[in-house]
């Protein structure tokens, strides 16, 4: 056994601990005692595949000719949804064979583009906090993330301007997500424009990752990295489907925009994987091409569960901002605890979790991730016990 750890290659060695691990074991302790958790921990969400698609999927399925391995690139009528969707959706034109590739998930893109970019000793520029996978991606490949702190004083926007030349010079990505996750903050399209003028000043490749345009509240409408000037020139778009449409567990999602970029992951990805399974593919299509009543039926039931965690979390002193989109809510964290100590209080006196926020990043101490995908029931029961929390904490301090 020593000598199989001995053999593991530095590049896993050196994976930092998956934070989420020790509290997804502390959940799984709680359950087997029967104690019930109530999680807002897991960005997945709870409702159903719309049936339509679903439909599509089962019948695909009977087919023979989907038996077989897919292509690396699609098929040809799922990229021409893609490229139809991001003209519908964001007056964006792409051409669905150069521009645009399907992928097993938006993540499965986003961690092998890095194989694509970095050399070692190559840096990609990551926000602070962030999706932990674009900075893992960077060091698998031998590379270092430079991180950009983002916070409520910008915003939430990386102050690009503050990046030193030396890092410019050895930068070969620069990693963007808006709607964000953690923060659930948003970006316009001046900021798009400014960041293609620097990749063309720093010589540098924008990375957007964008899976949450579509969940969206209060009538707001999230801009595509793709609509800023010259977008294609110098980047791409990594989407997806699992969140628009309930798709997490098909694994499907796509990249777009530079040819150049798009080119170099398909002979990546020609080389590591066969394909996305071809019945998943026609579901996607149908859900792109299909009736869209789906997601505004989704939105009323996020805004709902929105406007119920803020709420509440406002009534107990933990202060948030309804956010405009995406399905997070980013909460600060009372005076005198980190975002673990919070994290693990709540979940031992009341059994709810939450993700504490240096998971996502040092910046991103100080708060904790809630997520909306948890069925209403379950959401106000959660709502409840952190009411209990507050009273069952408030209780000492107050007499201190
Ligand atoms: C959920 C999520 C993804 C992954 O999407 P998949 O298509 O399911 O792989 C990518 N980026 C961010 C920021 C996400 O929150």
């Amino acid at each position: 056994m020593r000598l199989i750890h001995n053999l593991i290659s530095k590049r896993v060695k050196n994976l930092s601990p998956y934070l989420f691990v020790e509290i997804s074991r502390k959940i799984a302790e709680k359950r087997a005692k029967g104690e019930a958790v109530i999680s807002f921990a897991i960005g997945d969400p709870d409702i159903p595949t719309p049936s339509h698609i679903i439909d599509r999927l089962l019948q695909a399925a009977q087919d023979p000719a989907n038996h077989r391995y897919p292509e690396t690139d699609g098929l040809p009528e799922l990229r021409q949804a893609i490229a139809e969707w991001y003209k519908r959706r964001f007056g964006v034109s792409l051409d669905a064979d150069s521009e645009v590739l399907p992928l097993i998930g938006a993540k499965e893109g986003i961690a092998h583009i890095a194989l694509c970019f970095i050399d070692p000793g190559d840096i990609a520029l990551v926000p602070d906090p962030a999706y932990p996978v674009y900075s893992i991606s960077t060091a698998l490949a031998g590379g270092e993330p430079y991180y950009m702190p983002i916070s409520e004083k910008n915003n939430f926007l990386p102050d690009l301007k503050a990046i030193p030349d030396d890092i410019w010079e050895r930068a070969k990505l620069l990693w963007l997500s808006y709607p964000n996750n953690p923060t659930g903050a948003v970006a316009e399209l001046d900021f798009f424009n400014r960041v293609v003028e620097l990749a063309h000043k720093h010589d540098v490749a924008i990375c957007h990752d964008g899976p949450y345009t579509e969940i969206t509240y209060d009538g707001y409408q999230p801009v595509s990295f793709m609509q800023a000037d010259g977008a294609k020139e110098v980047g791409v778009e990594f989407h997806s489907l699992s969140k628009s449409y309930n798709m997490t567990g098909w694994r499907i999602g796509m990249v777009v925009g530079n040819p150049i970029m798009v080119d170099a992951l398909k002979r990546v990805k020609s080389n590591l994987d066969s394909g996305i399974p071809q019945a998943i593919q026609y579901a996607a299509i149908e859900a792109l091409t299909g009736s869209q009543d789906c997601i505004h039926e989704h939105n009323a039931i996020y805004q709902r569960r929105r406007d119920l965690v803020i709420e509440l979390l406002n009534s107990i002193g933990l202060e948030a901002k309804p956010p405009k989109a995406g399905l997070y809510i980013w909460a600060k964290v009372p005076q005198g605890y980190t975002s673990v100590d919070f994290a693990t209080d709540l979940l031992e006196t009341v059994g709810v979790a939450v993700t504490p926020g240096i998971g996502y990043g040092q910046n991103g101490e100080g708060y904790v991730r809630l997520s909306l995908t948890i069925p209403d029931a379950s959401l106000v029961k959660g709502l409840s016990r952190l009411a209990e929390w507050r009273s069952l904490r408030a209780r000492p301090r107050v007499k201190e």
